[in-house]
């Protein structure tokens, strides 16, 4: 086939997507007519309230939750500071300062979590192991009298691994401690019902599913006092204070519901383009697939390749028109490797070799074949300057893959 040089692929949906047409035109329409503060009590303000509510109902609709125990948010990382922040505060008040995570959190939690330390607070961090899965007998056995939150995230944005969080919850149910989970990645993508999976607070982000940038939300179950983190007016129930983003949470709350109409359909789809990726890459001499291959969310697919520098394979890949992550903090000018593919035990040299593709509705099989051939080739082609392969290639090295 030939090599079209001119089309672009953006095979990078864990980082951000596209925003739908639903979604911006419902921007659009709260943008030019329902411009009021909903804090005014004129009925210019008192329509953008009732649109705000009614947003409101519609994301806790979706998630099986009541809309008083929705509260707006700039996005995703907010709201898993402002949940770990006030089980932590909640924690505190009852002499509880012990909490427990995984090692291959997104950053939004690990950092809060390094804040909480310094406040005295004591963290765990469970194993994923290989798969980048938590067994459930290893969380029950960490729990301890002192633990006031259990966070572990729904489903991961690099490797995609999904938690088995309804058992996960069901544990700290029984236990009675809380339990918060970063669903950013699963949200509009998995079937969530935070009754059935026994969420207490979940942590959710619109430009993962098709929303705009900048607008998320947190779910506290009734009972659960969130601390502020952002001081100011009383909206959100006093809990969060600023004027609403009204065209954001609309466009939010329209994304959701148009995400949520068709779960069933968007893995029937792109499962079977993500396994045909996997079965593509995985031709490619001394690489492997990072996480479980099942239990991954329907379009992740992330690879390590032996003597391969992943920042040279994604501006090659750029070359040919595919958008794609390394999922390593190297953009930042740091050289270390991801601290996901580290905590399911990759080493180093091979983490530095990642790839992450996440495929979205728009992918198509002629997409996934291109991709497979590219990365093939580019990674044929890096290998044929770089000295570490040749020492591996003459034995003065180990393959580790
Ligand atoms: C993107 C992401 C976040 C951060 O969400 P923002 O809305 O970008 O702040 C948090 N957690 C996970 C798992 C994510 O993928």
């Amino acid at each position: 086939m030939e090599n079209n040089e001119t089309r672009t692929i953006y095979a990078d949906n864990a980082a951000t997507t596209k925003m739908s047409r639903t979604a911006i035109d419902t921007m659009v329409k709260y943008m030019e007519e329902t411009y009021g503060n909903p804090s005014s009590l004129y009925v210019v303000g008192q329509k953008a309230k009732e649109a705000l509510e009614a947003a409101r109902a519609q994301v806790a609709g979706v998630i099986n939750a009541d809309p008083r125990e929705i509260y707006f948010t700039s996005g995703g990382s907010e709201a898993d500071n402002q949940a770990l922040v006030s089980a932590a505060v909640l924690g505190a008040k009852k002499g509880k300062k012990h909490i427990i995570s995984t090692a291959f959190e997104h950053h939004a939690i690990l950092h809060t979590l390094k804040k909480l330390e310094k406040e005295g607070f004591e963290v765990t961090l469970l194993p994923v192991h290989e798969n980048g899965l938590v067994r459930p007998e290893e969380l029950e056995a960490a729990i301890r009298p002192d633990t006031c939150l259990v966070t572990i995230m729904f489903a991961n944005n690099e490797i995609g691994t999904i938690q088995p969080i309804r058992e996960l919850g069901a544990i700290c149910r029984a236990k009675g401690v809380l339990f918060h989970t970063d669903a950013v990645q699963a949200m509009g993508h998995l079937p969530i019902d935070v009754a059935a999976d026994n969420i207490d607070m979940l942590s959710a982000s619109a430009h993962k599913f098709h929303g705009p940038k900048g607008c998320g939300f947190l779910y506290a179950r009734k009972g659960i006092a969130l601390t502020n983190i952002i001081e100011g007016g009383a909206q959100e129930r006093g809990k969060r204070a600023g004027t609403e983003n009204v065209p954001g949470i609309m466009a939010m709350a329209a994304a959701l519901t148009e995400a949520a109409g068709k779960i069933d359909a968007y893995s029937a789809k792109l499962t079977p383009l993500r396994d045909r990726l996997i079965a593509g890459l995985s031709k490619i001499p001394h690489s492997a697939l990072n996480g479980d291959a099942k239990k991954r969310l329907p379009g992740n697919v992330n690879f390590c390749f032996e003597a391969i520098e992943g920042e040279s394979l994604l501006l090659l890949l750029d070359d040919k028109g595919i958008c794609a992550s390394s999922g390593s903090a190297c953009t930042s000018g740091s050289l270390d490797p991801s601290h996901v593919l580290l905590a399911i035990g990759r080493v180093h040299d091979v983490a530095h070799g990642s790839l992450r593709l996440t495929l979205g509705e728009d992918t198509t099989e002629e997409d996934v074949d291109y991709m497979i051939r590219s990365v093939a080739e580019v990674v044929e082609r890096l290998r044929s300057f770089s000295p570490v392969w040749r020492e591996l290639q003459q034995g003065k090295r180990q393959f580790i893959l």
